[in-house]
């Protein structure tokens, strides 16, 4: 499996699996398939209430002899609802207890947002809102004390490398003021449809590696009516030709596309067989220039996931 050195030394594989949205009753069966499948990266999230099923499915790979421990690499993510000095640490712990294991090899800040905590006994995942379903409660933990604590989960062992999910430029470069231990991935929405260069540009800089979600673009959206009126990437006429011309699927030339820039990317499937065709994208010839070009040419600024983007009806607290 390819991947990317990140500062730590880890090695990242450059195609992993996204487990949002897996549900919990097929997550440790999904997981176990991809790693006889060859997926060696899972992407995971305390978010998506599936992390207990997921490392289940771990457990029976490496218990088979299929993998070592040492031979996966295991992101997750810290919720919004944690952000505060003094759970960002149990809650690190409650997630490896979950997983059934000792460290991640990364660990995300989900999002730059922080949250009213939750006690997970009594809601989880807590998702963006109350209880009510409608407010959202913003708490008051500064970006820096949380980042600081996951130095600390660093250097107690339980994290090979920490990052940011959903992180803007400018916010980047005031974390990289004052973090110790600088982050090593950068996950943000990046597709055809919001190519997002400046940003990738300024990784490149930073050397940042940088992790591409919603590679499909609006595809895994549309189940949650979040797909905003766009037209389904893969049946696109300018992907649909390339992928002809290129001898790819649809799928694996939006996977190109990203792979093509230097990027990592997690997609999600619950078929088999696309799967396999997701984790084959490295193979084969590499994108033309002009197929890169006019992919890059489809971009809108559609941004997909954009919690600042509040429901009207929504108080924020
Ligand atoms: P995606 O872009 O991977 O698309 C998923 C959809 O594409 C599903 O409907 C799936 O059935 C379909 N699909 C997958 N492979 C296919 C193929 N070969 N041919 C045709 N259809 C195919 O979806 P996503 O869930 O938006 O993103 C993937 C992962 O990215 C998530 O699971 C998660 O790990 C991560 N993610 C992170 C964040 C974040 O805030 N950090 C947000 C969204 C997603």
């Amino acid at each position: 499996m390819s991947s990317l050195t990140l500062p730590s030394g880890s090695k990242m594989p450059i195609v992993g699996f996204g487990l949002w949205k897996v549900n919990k009753d097929t997550c440790a069966e999904t997981v176990y398939n991809a790693i006889k499948a060859g997926y060696r990266l899972f992407d995971g999230a305390a978010d998506y209430g599936n992390e207990q099923e997921a490392g289940q499915g771990v457990k029976r790979a490496i218990d088979e002899g299929l993998v070592k421990r040492e031979d996966l690499f295991i992101t997750s993510k810290i919720w919004n609802s944690f952000h505060g000095k003094d759970v960002v640490r149990k809650t690190t712990e409650l997630q490896l207890k979950w997983w059934g294991l000792d460290y991640f090899d990364l660990f995300l800040i989900h999002f730059p947002v922080s949250l009213k905590y939750v006690d997970p006994a009594e809601r989880f995942p807590p998702g963006w809102h109350a209880a009510d379903g409608k407010t959202v409660e913003l708490a008051d933990d500064p970006l820096q004390e949380t980042w600081v604590e996951l130095e600390k989960v660093v250097d107690d062992g339980l994290a090979k490398n920490i990052g940011i999910s959903n992180c803007s430029g400018s916010l980047l470069l005031d974390l990289y003021k004052y973090a110790r231990i600088k982050p090593a991935n950068l996950q943000v929405e990046i597709h055809p449809y919001m190519t997002q260069e400046p940003l990738l540009n300024l990784a490149k800089a930073l050397n940042l590696t940088v992790t591409a979600y919603s590679s499909f673009g609006p595809l895994g959206w549309y189940e949650l009516d979040m797909g905003k009126g766009a037209q389904n990437l893969l049946q696109h006429d300018i992907v649909t030709k390339i992928a002809t011309s290129s001898n790819k699927t649809p799928a694996q030339v939006l996977l190109r596309w990203a792979t093509q820039q230097g990027m990592l990317v997690v997609p999600k499937s619950n078929s088999k067989e696309r799967l396999i065709e997701n984790l084959k994208v490295l193979e084969g010839s590499d994108l033309t220039s002009e197929d890169m070009k006019a992919l890059s040419g489809l971009n809108i600024n559609l941004r997909l996931n954009n919690p600042a983007e509040i429901d009207p009806r929504m108080s924020i607290f």
